[in-house]
């Protein structure tokens, strides 16, 4: 913890006030607060969730080792069980979808082995309307790398992300703005897809003998303390802004500083040290909370059926969810995918990891 005292200037209230301004775009504030007809808020669910979810301590990563096609054709078998997307993995991985060629005809693909480097990461997104979309991956030799690739793949293929690419290859930036800034409520359900593929490809890996059932329990842990930390940050980056009035100035942020300071609140002081960084922003983690509890609240009903064809039946259900993602929203999305909208999606998950606690 950064212990120095954590002084306002007009300079740094000015940048906080914009950084509060961008958390809140798109009405995120009122998307959360706004409660139902019982009375109840989307940051009351979140803090219920929070409430209900208990995590041990967190295991390594399991080391693999793989090489670069071994990879592609583990990751090709695991989506092959999927008819519509089969071929467009297909062409990803070997670097010849349209949607992934530059204007000089080189792909925009790049996986890089880092053997020993960081964490693997990857993203699918654009570099402003007129750039092609990229997907970086960078392999070092974890089970990591795999899950990765075969998260970002499910953003590739899912109608969302590929009608942004056509939408700047055609040269239609209307269609492109209306893809990019639309409602929040719209915008936080890119990560359902990617989650589920995730909870899949575990299971996949299980059966072929990568993975066994403890290294699942793990990544499933390791699941549950992001989810805790981005639950916490949503809770403080709110508590804090709620405290502020509009727009804030030095005195205000002073003020309400000196204020946790007197009440010991470190927790949201540190908050506030921590909110210039912009990925980690509330508004932008909110995307995971969901990702992360509709896609477990599924793959919960998925071991759950009984026959192999209610397990197909939900299979195809999400392959054809991933073909509408461009025109769905948080409630349309999990009413897609579960037949309920988000509230009662998380009242399930809180119910399950509740009954899963007593026993
Ligand atoms: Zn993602």
């Amino acid at each position: 913890m950064d212990n120095t005292k954590l002084k306002i200037t007009k300079q740094y209230a000015e940048e906080f006030d914009k950084k509060c301004a961008q958390i809140n775009a798109h009405g995120f504030l009122r998307f959360l607060t706004e409660t139902d007809d019982k009375d109840v808020s989307i940051l009351d669910l979140i803090e219920q969730l929070g409430r209900s979810i208990s995590v041990s301590s967190h295991k390594k990563e399991k080391e693999i080792d793989l090489t670069e096609k071994e990879i592609k054709d583990i990751i090709k078998e695991f989506y092959g069980r999927f008819p519509r997307l089969k071929e467009d993995v297909e062409k990803i991985l070997d670097n010849t979808h349209p949607n992934f060629i530059d204007e000089n005809g080189n792909s925009t693909i790049h996986i890089e082995r880092q053997k020993g480097g960081e964490v693997s990461t990857g993203s699918v997104g654009h570099s402003g309307r007129h750039k092609y979309l990229n997907l970086e991956l960078h392999l070092n030799g974890s089970v990591n790398d795999l899950t990765t690739i075969a998260h970002e793949l499910a953003h590739a293929v899912s109608a969302h992300h590929t009608k942004k690419i056509e939408a700047i290859k055609e040269n239609l930036p209307q269609e492109f703005d209306k893809l990019t800034h639309s409602s929040f409520a719209r915008d936080c359900i890119v990560e359902i897809e990617s989650h589920i593929i995730e909870r899949l490809f575990n299971r996949f890996l299980m059966k072929k003998g990568i993975l066994n059932e403890e290294d699942v329990k793990a990544y499933e842990n390791g699941e549950l303390i992001s989810l805790l930390n981005e639950i916490n940050l949503i809770r403080e980056e709110l508590d804090i802004i709620k405290q502020l009035s509009c727009p804030i100035t030095e005195k205000s942020l002073t003020e309400l500083v000196d204020k946790l300071y007197r009440d010991k609140n470190f927790r949201l002081i540190e908050r506030i040290k921590t909110m210039h960084d912009t990925n980690k922003n509330s508004k932008h983690m909110f995307r995971y909370v969901v990702g992360r509890v509709i896609s477990s609240v599924w793959i919960k009903r998925y071991e759950e059926c009984s026959t192999k064809e209610e397990k197909r039946k939900m299979l195809t259900t999400f392959e054809n969810y991933l073909s509408k993602t461009h025109k769905l929203d948080l409630d349309s999305a999990c009413k897609k995918l579960l037949g309920q909208d988000f509230t009662a999606a998380v009242e399930d998950y809180c119910l399950g990891t509740l009954n899963e606690r007593k026993v």
